[in-house]
């Protein structure tokens, strides 16, 4: 008989998940979303898909996401609408010049198209930039965006395809087990039996896998992006993102406009006790704190980017990453419950490495050699932890103030 797997979470991850397990073999597959497909925090990803990083095992996960991106639209008949714009990595120190240089040697590892450029080149690609102590930059051509929430939809629609049942707007209440095995889930409305369980329930992952005693080394850390008011002589969606390892900071073009995000000190982390069912009107930021964090730890930025002050911001947008401490992603099977994969922790890359995520997921399920080592990514790497502690979440959230690329 087919194993029946019940994949918890419609966000970009759940739904590669519930694709790749539809696409790679024959379980019978159920997607349970509370809400709408891509409206959990997917629906705030900045949404920059970066292929070089230091932490080189996440690189393999990145490459499945651009696969699956162009995957789909053969098998969907439709344009994804990515942007394939590239990004630049801007040098303006020598710490800085020396990692980036480090990444432009990871780049030529992983068959990367990158180029240096001078800082004349990268003023030639951005009008907008102040190019007065920048050294110069690596330029990663194959680096993209795309509206986050169209990711998820098209996974969705594509497991959909393969026959997997997208069931939106019901809500897992308990994880059902016996004996150290899975058996099912239970909903508001239903008990669902099933063989496996995948949890895909991003910053609520840990009030489902605390119930079976597999707490996630990961918290729900707040992220913010910030959008610039038009300009047309100054920004058009075809322009290279950027990231600026000395300011913390990362842009792409948004219309005729700039989203920039800052990473702030504050590390603002939440007990996902504490979270709403639902994001909608959930706000993780006060206007007056969002100005505070421009203006204070927004000076570096500013120094690439003058005109802000006077271009001015039109919309702060902030929602919820989960983050590990060391700032990487958790994937794979439990420790001890049979039949439990987590596949959550995506620490601001979840988007970037949905395709990834769902193809590791899929592959361990079906007892296939997975296609990249993903043991840097294992559940125990830290040893016993709580998630609901304080100090815990803060090494999350210094995890993401910490974090210099994109
Ligand atoms: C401001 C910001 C900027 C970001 N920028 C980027 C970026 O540039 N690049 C990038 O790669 N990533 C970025 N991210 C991260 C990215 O948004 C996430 O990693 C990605 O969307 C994956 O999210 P997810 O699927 O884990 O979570 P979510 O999208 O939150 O999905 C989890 C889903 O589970 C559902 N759920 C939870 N509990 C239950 C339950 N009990 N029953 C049923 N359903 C349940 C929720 O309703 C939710 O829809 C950013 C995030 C933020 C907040």
């Amino acid at each position: 008989m087919n194993q029946k797997v019940v994949v918890i979470g419609g966000g970009t991850i759940g739904t590669a998940v519930a694709y790749y397990i539809s696409k790679l073999g024959n379980a019978e597959v159920i997607l349970i979303e509370r809400d709408a497909v891509g409206s959990g925090n997917t629906s705030a990803a900045a949404s920059l898909i970066t292929l070089a990083r230091s932490k080189k095992a996440i690189i393999p996960l990145v490459k499945e996401t651009l696969r699956a991106i162009e995957d789909m639209e053969v098998v969907l008949g439709e344009s994804s609408g990515v942007m394939k714009v590239g990004s630049i990595h801007v040098a303006a120190s020598e710490a800085s010049e020396k990692s980036i240089l480090n990444l432009i040697e990871i780049a030529d590892e992983y068959d990367l198209n990158c180029e240096w450029l001078s800082a004349d080149g990268i003023k030639e690609k951005l009008p907008w930039i102040n190019v007065d102590k920048v050294i110069g930059g690596a330029f990663m051509k194959d680096d993209c965006y795309m509206e986050s929430t169209v990711l998820a939809n098209n996974f969705a629609k594509a497991a959909k395809k393969n026959d997997a049942e997208i069931r939106q707007y019901t809500n897992v209440r308990e994880l059902l087990h016996e004996g150290g095995q899975i058996t099912g889930v239970k909903t508001d409305e239903e008990t669902i039996p099933c063989d496996i369980v995948v949890d895909a329930a991003g910053a609520w992952s840990n009030l489902l896998a605390t119930q079976v005693d597999e707490p996630i080394p990961m918290a729900p850390v707040r992220s913010i992006y910030w959008i610039t008011g038009s300009r047309p002589d100054l920004f058009h969606p075809k322009q290279p993102m950027a990231i600026f390892p000395d300011a913390s900071a990362y842009c792409r073009p948004e219309g005729e406009a700039m989203l920039f995000g800052i990473r702030d000190k504050a590390g603002n982390q939440v007990n996902p006790k504490d979270l709403p069912q639902h994001m909608h009107g959930f706000h993780l930021i006060k206007e007056e704190e969002h100005w505070d964090i421009l203006m204070n730890e927004g000076e570096k930025f500013q120094e690439f980017f003058p005109e802000l002050a006077e271009i001015g911001v039109a919309h702060c947008i902030s929602g919820i990453s989960t983050y590990t401490p060391d700032a990487s992603l958790t994937i794979g099977n439990a420790r001890h419950m049979k039949g439990f994969y987590i596949a959550t922790g995506c620490s601001g890359a979840g988007v970037a490495t949905a395709g990834g995520f769902g193809r590791a997921i899929a592959e361990m399920i079906y007892g296939i050699p997975v296609f990249t080592d993903i043991a840097p990514f294992h559940i125990d790497r830290f040893g016993p932890i709580d998630p609901f502690d304080t100090v815990f979440r803060q090494r999350c959230a210094d995890a993401r103030s910490n974090k210099k690329e994109g």
